[in-house]
């Protein structure tokens, strides 16, 4: 055990064996991944997929939770039943849990933790009704898959997120849309993007940015004639497009109503993806045919 000299901590000095919350390897470095999951029904949906994607994600920043997959399962399948909520968000949490502030910590235990709370959407009625307002002018691009290992739901990956999303923030818009780091639209702080451009429904390609399970649902398990190509999009064709939403977990189905100075309108396409989407959380469990399968 790190024997810590003095701790300061909200304005006060405090005895330094009370400053655990400082002591997290994690507070500092970013050394943690973790997942955000729904609850429909009392059912957490993806649940399989978001358990592989998450120790894949502990695997890839060098974490040992020391729990398989059935373990994982297990914790999260109670947490929904204890937590009582019949529908909800789960954020299950790998991290470095310290003492030893070292960068490289080999001796520091992995922590596994799960928080479940009612968070219906992360916006309000209207703006899930009309659709939400993006902007690209925000200070900083997703790092390139050299720089950054996007495949991992990553902490460390989310302050570009945060700053950005703070950015567009203050700029009146809902969420910040990034753009790659060679100026290709990337994704919003917490959702991938589709556009339906002449007839096609086009989203990124998952370099550089985070494969989300819905938009691999989008992509899997739409009604046949929703076909999907997965292509490099310039913000051009995109502020061209004749519908625009984003998608994941705590997003769900997300109309776009703006992007910069460019205006669209929720429209039969996005509609009827929601509806599907909305139907499929109801439903048994479908495959996803994601690269992360390869996970134990
Ligand atoms: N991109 C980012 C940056 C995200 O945080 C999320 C939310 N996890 C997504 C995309 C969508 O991923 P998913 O559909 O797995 O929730």
């Amino acid at each position: 055990m790190t024997d810590y000299a003095l701790a300061f901590l909200d304005g006060n000095f405090i005895d330094a064996r009370e400053a655990g919350i400082l002591q997290v390897h994690a507070l500092h470095y970013a050394s943690s991944v973790f997942e955000g999951i729904r609850v429909y029904d009392g059912r957490a949906f993806m649940l399989d997929a978001h358990v592989i994607r998450l120790l894949r994600s502990a695997e890839i920043v060098g974490l040992q939770c020391g729990l398989d997959k059935a373990r994982c399962m297990e914790i999260l399948e109670e947490a929904v039943t204890r937590s009582r909520l019949v529908n909800s968000y789960m954020r299950p949490v790998v991290f470095n849990g310290g003492p030893d502030l070292g960068v490289f910590a080999p001796t520091n235990a992995t922590r596994f933790g799960v928080l479940v709370w009612d968070w219906p959407s992360p916006f309000g009625d209207e703006e899930i009704r009309e659709g939400i307002s993006l902007t690209t002018r925000v200070p900083y691009r997703r790092p390139p898959e050299s720089c950054f290992p996007s495949e991992a739901k990553a902490s460390a990956g989310y302050l570009v997120g945060c700053i950005n999303r703070q950015h567009s923030a203050i700029a009146g818009f809902d969420d910040a849309l990034m753009l790659t780091h060679d100026g290709f639209v990337a994704e919003a702080s917490g959702a991938n993007i589709f556009a339906l451009c002449a007839g096609k429904l086009l989203t990124p390609r998952p370099k550089g940015i985070l494969n989300g399970i819905t938009r691999q649902v989008v992509i899997n398990h739409m009604p046949p004639d929703v076909c999907v190509e997965e292509r490099d999009l310039d913000l051009a064709t995109l502020k061209n497009a004749d519908e625009v939403f984003l998608t994941g977990t705590a997003y769900e189905i997300m109309p776009v109503r703006r992007i910069d100075d460019f205006a669209f309108s929720p429209g039969p396409l996005t509609r009827r993806i929601a509806e599907t989407y909305r139907s499929l959380t109801n439903l048994p469990p479908v495959q996803l045919e994601t690269s992360n399968e390869r996970a134990p």
